[in-house]
């Protein structure tokens, strides 16, 4: 899996075997050769994928999602940021209706 900076969220594709009816489209699809087949399903190699989402467009199937994976330690800095804006939100709309 290619590296991800450890505060961003890491994005990744994968496919939902259950869905999958194996039509090739997705592999046809990727710019970097990342799909390949196993019993006749699409699987994705993660060391290969450049997270276009081209795969995911073209699937007829919906078969091919994006997961976005954060770790608690990032969304939790992620929380206290929205926090800290919220609070200079209200602030100011104190200050505009004149509530103390
Ligand atoms: S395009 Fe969708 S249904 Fe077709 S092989 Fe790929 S994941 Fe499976
Ligand atoms: S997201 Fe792009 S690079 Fe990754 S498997 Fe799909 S088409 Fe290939």
């Amino acid at each position: 899996m290619r590296k991800q900076s450890k505060n961003k969220p890491a994005r990744l594709f994968k496919v939902r075997w259950e869905l999958c009816v194996g039509c090739g489209l997705c592999a046809q699809s990727c710019p970097k050769d990342a799909i390949s087949f196993l019993w006749g399903k699409a699987e994705i190699d993660q060391n290969r994928c450049v997270h276009c989402g081209l795969c995911m467009r073209v699937c007829p199937r919906g078969a091919i999602v994006e997961k976005v994976v954060i770790s608690p330690k990032a969304l939790e800095k992620e929380v206290q940021s929205l926090q800290r804006q919220v609070e200079a939100i209200l602030g100011r709309l104190d200050k505009l209706t004149g509530v103390k």
